[in-house]
């Protein structure tokens, strides 16, 4: 029987450890896809600490995938063994629930959960998706390079294109880190006035040189404050793992301005009425579904958009995963499979 290498969580908060098991066989609707490369990304917090509904152990962590379809189920049609695909959060969509007619297939009624967390993920040298789930990588494309554009990336982009702004907005970037760093490529690429705030001025140069026209250190006062007095902000996409720093940049919103938040920092508190007097919202943006991935490695292919990388063999994929928790990645952590 051939097997497969993977580094899975065996149960909660333990640590990645290698394991061999029999390659699966696909299901109907799903492909097997020989993995070339995976990110490590934040998110993984989620299946190692145990913090969604449904994820049972051992489990294969891992939703920034790109790799080769390796087998296809007996009921997928438009996609053959040999295609590089990319797969990330999303596990995909039925098609045919109230909620994927009426184009909310990132509400998806029947498959729910997340890639790498309710089902195994790309920590590994193969795995299964959800044909549903499988976005084509443009050819220019490296797998190793562009495994964070897959959630990373659509995150940052597809928040940008759905945040209301327009082009030659002012749009800020909260965060100069993994998502942070994509997205003031993808900002200035989309036309916005980009400015991008951070703790310190470490990054500055860094920053203003992936697109940024204006930048705002947080330790040097009140960001907010900035933010207003640059007219305010239409969009503000908040990279930050931290609810404080969120809640002390709401205020920088400016008419008809809305707070994008893309990643899970439990509860904000906002001023109501600094929200209504200005028209301004905080918003949710789940990542997107596998069309917005093929549309955002479009994008990033012909935009020259790039994710600046640490690279790893799989089997280090502890030690790349406490080098993401701890910070000072610069600025995603990739696992190179094959
Ligand atoms: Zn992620
Ligand atoms: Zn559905």
């Amino acid at each position: 029987m051939a097997t497969m290498r993977a580094m899975s969580v065996a149960a909660r908060g333990a640590k990645l450890r290698l394991e061999e098991r029999p390659v699966p066989e696909p299901g109907r609707a799903e492909v097997l896809v020989r993995v070339q490369a995976c990110g490590v990304c934040h998110s993984d917090t989620v299946t190692v600490d145990g913090r969604m509904p449904g994820l049972t152990y051992p489990r294969i962590p891992g939703h920034e995938v790109i790799g080769l379809i390796d087998a296809v189920g007996a009921a997928v049609s438009g996609w053959e063994s040999g295609t590089r695909v990319g797969v990330g959060w999303s596990p995909g969509a039925c098609g045919y629930c109230g909620q994927c007619r009426h184009s909310n297939r990132f509400a998806c009624e029947n498959i729910q959960g997340a890639t790498g967390v309710t089902r195994d993920g790309g920590y590994a040298t193969h795995m299964l998706a959800h044909a549903s789930a499988l976005a084509r990588v443009p050819a220019e494309l490296d797998s190793v390079e562009s495994a964070p554009l897959l959630c990373a990336g659509i995150t940052t982009f597809n928040a940008l294109r759905n945040s209301g702004a327009r082009a030659g907005e002012l749009v800020a970037i909260h965060g100069v880190g993994g998502l942070g760093h994509l997205a003031l490529q993808f900002a200035a690429r989309l036309g916005f006035r980009v400015v991008a705030v951070n703790r310190g001025r470490d990054k500055e140069q860094l920053a203003r040189s992936l697109g940024a026209h204006d930048y705002i250190d947080t330790n040097a006062g009140d960001a907010a404050a900035a933010l207003r007095a640059l007219g305010g902000a239409r969009a503000i996409i908040a990279t930050v793992t931290d609810a404080g720093a969120m809640q002390a940049i709401v205020g920088g919103l400016g008419a008809n301005g809305t707070l994008m938040v893309i990643g899970g920092v439990g509860a904000l508190t906002v001023d109501s009425l600094d929200l209504l007097r200005k028209r301004a919202a905080v918003k949710g943006w789940y990542s997107g579904t596998s069309v917005d991935s093929e549309d955002t490695l479009r994008f990033s292919e012909r935009h020259k958009v790039t994710s600046m990388n640490e690279v790893y063999p799989l089997e280090e994929a502890q030690a790349a995963y406490e080098r993401m928790l701890s910070g000072k990645v610069r600025f995603r952590a990739v696992l190179r499979v094959a």
